[in-house]
């Protein structure tokens, strides 16, 4: 059996690991197939697939697309693009500029709340100067002692409705899906159980996302419980998506699991990699 992982970051966003360092460990917990799927950022890539060069890992192109659905944050991951795509690299250029911005701006609420210097914190948390996310923050704010947990962290001041919670400027998912489409790829809507949507408007989000030209969805991810998978294979059955999994990996001790830990896909669907990989 082949065992896949589609979803996974590195040093290029915020992940721990270097691209080089996740390769070593896919092949050492028996990954067949990986996808490193930074956010908004695809430097990773070319290191990737260097250190796969010779061993039995296959690497395809990924990334994970920061977009807004009805003003919220939805992740679409993107796979088997032309990494040399200008219409994708230059959305990605745009969506780094905008989470500079952002940056500045959840600095200067968390200065409002009485913590200072966040910027520079968050910063020397920063493995990529092209990229920084609001982990960085919550990794700044543990360390200072602000907080006893990154998800603590975003509980009380990163998090939608929390004081140094910004509004996040990212590309309408209907753009996201435009853009990998125009480079090649396939959009896949990431953990889909992790957004809080009522029943009707996880209907609403996946008919618009299939309307828009969304190719699948995750059904296995950390984020999603049995019952969530479950329900996600029989919506990718319902509205025809192909499905995708992946462990989310970002970091030994902090991730809730490794490379490549994940049930294999049930029968009946159509895996994402089916047009381009053995299954
Ligand atoms: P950003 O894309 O900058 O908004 O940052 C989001 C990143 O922060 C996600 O990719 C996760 O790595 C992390 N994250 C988001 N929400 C939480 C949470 N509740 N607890 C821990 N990490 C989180
Ligand atoms: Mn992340
Ligand atoms: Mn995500
Ligand atoms: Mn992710």
């Amino acid at each position: 059996m082949t065992v896949y992982d589609l979803h996974c970051h590195s040093t290029a966003s915020d992940g721990t690991l270097t691209p080089a360092a996740l390769v070593t460990r896919a092949i050492q917990r028996g990954v067949d197939c990986l996808a490193i799927t930074d956010h908004d950022d695809i430097s990773g890539l070319p290191e990737a697939h260097q250190a796969s060069v010779g061993t039995s890992l296959r690497i395809v192109n990924g990334v994970e697309l920061s977009s807004l659905w009805e003003r919220r944050t939805i992740h679409v991951v993107g796979l088997f693009f032309d990494a040399e795509s200008p219409v994708l690299q230059e959305a990605l250029a745009a969506v780094r500029v905008a989470r500079r911005q952002r940056a500045e701006a959840i600095a200067h609420a968390l200065a409002r709340t009485g913590i200072r210097g966040a910027l520079e914190g968050a910063r020397r948390f920063v493995t990529n100067e092209a990229l920084i996310s609001r982990l960085h923050f919550a990794r700044f704010l543990v360390e200072q002692g602000h907080v006893s947990s990154k998800q603590k962290a975003f509980n009380r001041y990163l998090g939608q409705g929390k004081p140094a919670h910004v509004p996040p400027p990212w590309p309408a998912i209907a753009e996201s899906i435009a853009v990998l489409h125009a480079a090649g790829g396939l959009a896949v809507l990431a953990h889909p159980g992790r957004y809080p949507l009522t029943d009707t408007a996880m209907r609403r989000l996946l008919e618009e996302f299939r309307d828009n030209g969304g190719d699948a969805i995750e059904v296995f991810s950390p984020s999603h419980t049995p019952q969530q998978s479950e329900r996600f294979i029989e919506y990718a059955r319902f509205y025809g998506f192909k499905a995708s999994l992946g462990s989310d990996f970002h970091d030994p001790e902090e991730s809730y699991i490794d490379l490549g830990v994940l049930p294999p896909l049930p029968a009946g669907l159509t895996p994402v990699w089916s047009a381009l990989l053995p299954t």
